[in-house]
């Protein structure tokens, strides 16, 4: 992306008061490694800044600056300049994706050479500056033998918090459900055995989950939010936008010239539970907690609609919830026979599941 771009698009959500009333504002930089780009980054967010302020915008005193960074280039001074500066208003999440093995599978040089190295040294430098920080884990077919592992593993590095799911793309092959419960058991174990529950969290245990909805809102923020890609076209969510697609075309909703074309945005604004569910879903038992991506519920529908609700991942969460079931009742058998289980509640984590 070119400041030029950036700058208009920054421009354009200042400018548009009575379509942005958000009391706050998060800007988020996310695709390719935003640390690669670090001066226009700063640039960017410099401006943001300026604007806000010059402008008298309610969101100088309300903004945040997000980035999702594969930490190789953390330690640098440039980064580290930026982060100095901008530290209050900063969400930085470092992606690592569990043991060596783990992350080497997939996150690895043009060489082939895996990263793992190179971001686990610059762990202790993130978690001193962004101790509230958890990272990311996405769980495919391929790496249900390493969930519980892993997640041990970030717990070893310092990391307190873990935000884990399913991807939504129909992936799962038979038995993985099996699997899939079974290292969530055996996970929710070493949990509960060796009193960590006290210090970390992994967001597949929830009490929230598992539960039929009475709730009819979208899972999913798209329509509520604006991605801008490198062109300066408008999206609903960056899920629209051509590279993130397989089989359908990308839906804009306008571009920083042009503003948003408020038709185009409409059907997204129509959007929630039952308008885009089957009856099974309006009815399930366990719904509680069972997510859904707008882009890929498009990417898989039949047709060109939003209102085809993709259900790839349903035996998946039906798993996650049996052995979310045995980690609670686990957990609150073990706090009532030790009496602590007001203590516990509390004072415990909750980590809140991030999808996207
Ligand atoms: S996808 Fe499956 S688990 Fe999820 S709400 Fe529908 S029926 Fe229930």
């Amino acid at each position: 992306m070119s400041f030029e771009i950036a700058k208009q698009a920054i421009d354009y959500l200042l400018d548009e008061k009575r379509n942005f009333q958000e009391d706050g504002v998060i800007w988020d930089f996310i695709g390719g490694e935003p640390f690669l780009e670090i001066d226009l980054i700063e640039k960017i967010c410099n401006y943001a800044k300026l604007e806000m302020y010059r402008r008298n915008h309610k969101w100088f005193n309300n903004y945040r600056f997000n980035f999702s960074t594969n930490g190789l280039n953390y330690h640098e001074s440039r980064i580290q300049k930026f982060i100095e500066e901008n530290h209050s208003h900063l969400s930085i999440g470092i992606t690592i994706d569990g043991t060596k093995l783990k992350h080497n599978l997939n996150r690895i040089y043009r060489n082939g050479k895996g990263s793992y190295d190179d971001v686990v040294k610059n762990i202790p430098l993130w978690q001193k500056q962004f101790p509230k920080e958890g990272t990311k884990v996405t769980i495919s077919s391929d790496d249900i033998p390493y969930i519980k592992e892993s997640v041990l593993h970030l717990y070893d590095l310092g990391i307190h918090e873990i935000h884990i799911n399913c991807v939504f793309e129909d992936v799962w092959k038979e038995g993985d459900d099996k699997n899939f419960e079974k290292q969530l058991v055996e996970l929710a174990d070493e949990i509960i055995d060796n009193d960590l529950y006290k210090d970390f969290s992994c967001s597949f245990y929830s009490e929230d989950i598992g539960k039929p909805l009475k709730d009819n809102g979208n899972w999913c923020g798209a329509g509520m939010m604006l991605a801008v890609d490198a062109s300066g076209f408008f999206y609903p969510c960056l899920r629209f936008a051509a590279y993130s697609l397989r089989s359908k075309k990308p839906i804009v909703i306008g571009n920083v010239k042009d503003g948003i074309d408020q038709n185009k945005l409409r059907p997204f604004l129509t959007l929630n539970r039952t308008t885009q569910s089957r009856q099974e879903c309006i009815d399930c038992e366990v719904a509680g907690g069972c997510a859904w991506c707008q882009g890929e519920n498009y990417d898989a529908a039949d047709t060109n609609t939003i209102y085809q609700r993709s259900v790839a991942i349903c035996k998946m969460h039906k798993a996650r919830v049996r052995a979310n079931n045995y980690f609670w009742n686990k957990l609150y058998r073990k706090l009532e026979l030790q009496g602590t289980r007001d203590d516990f509640e509390k004072n415990r984590r909750k980590v809140k599941p991030i999808v996207c």
